[in-house]
């Protein structure tokens, strides 16, 4: 089995590669057990090696020598928070981040809107990059979700690993591009309650069933 920085790693250069980031941008980590590993601060996607994964505790306190990402809060605050929790995916990708400028919530216009946990899929309110308040806004965003976007940002994805969170954010990509052609049409017709009810109980039953 691969490492826990070699699956990081392999990971954010695929999403290097389908155009979910460019640079240093987004990060992702791994929570195993009481430790936390993070991408780090600043090194290009591309230069990245597994000994340059930053791993920390839950309080944040290092246990090793490399900075990690400026969103270590944000990741620290979800693992805290939700115990199912297992790893953080957060990009930057284009349509999700041109939602995120609208501060648009997604709204039950497909049903794999669902995917996500609920009815609608929220956008955290606006705060600078790498604050607390960022975390906490995206806290109260995401609820008990898998995923929501950021204001003027981009969006972020949670999972029981990191093959979910990852999935979740190619899927969220995919919505937000969908949802914000389907906005231009004056005939975008919306999901009504039951039939996203329904919707979100064969996800349940299928997820018990899986
Ligand atoms: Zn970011």
């Amino acid at each position: 089995m691969k490492s826990i920085g070699l699956q990081i790693i392999e990971t954010y250069k695929k999403h290097l590669d389908i155009g979910l980031n460019i640079g240093s941008e987004g990060n992702i980590s791994i929570r195993d057990n009481q430790k936390v590993y993070i991408t780090p601060s600043g090194i290009d996607i591309k230069d990245l090696k597994e000994k340059h994964i930053s791993i920390l505790d839950l309080d944040g306190i290092k246990n090793n020598k490399i900075k990690p990402s400026s969103e270590v809060d944000l990741h620290l605050m979800l693992y805290k928070n939700r115990n199912e929790i297992r790893s953080v995916v957060h990009c930057h990708s284009e349509w999700a981040s041109i939602l995120s400028c609208q501060r648009k919530d997604i709204l039950q216009f497909h049903y794999m809107v669902a995917e996500f946990g609920g009815r609608d899929i929220k956008c955290a309110e606006y705060a600078t990059f790498g604050t607390k308040k960022l975390a906490k806004n995206v806290l109260k965003a995401i609820k008990k979700r898998k995923g929501c976007l950021m204001a003027n940002h981009g969006q972020i994805c949670v999972g029981k690993n990191l093959e979910e969170a990852s999935h979740l954010s190619i899927a969220l990509e995919k919505l937000s591009k969908q949802y914000f052609f389907c906005l231009l049409s004056k005939n975008l017709k919306m999901l009504s309650d039951n039939e996203m009810k329904e919707v979100l109980k064969s996800f349940s039953n299928y997820k018990l069933k899986h």
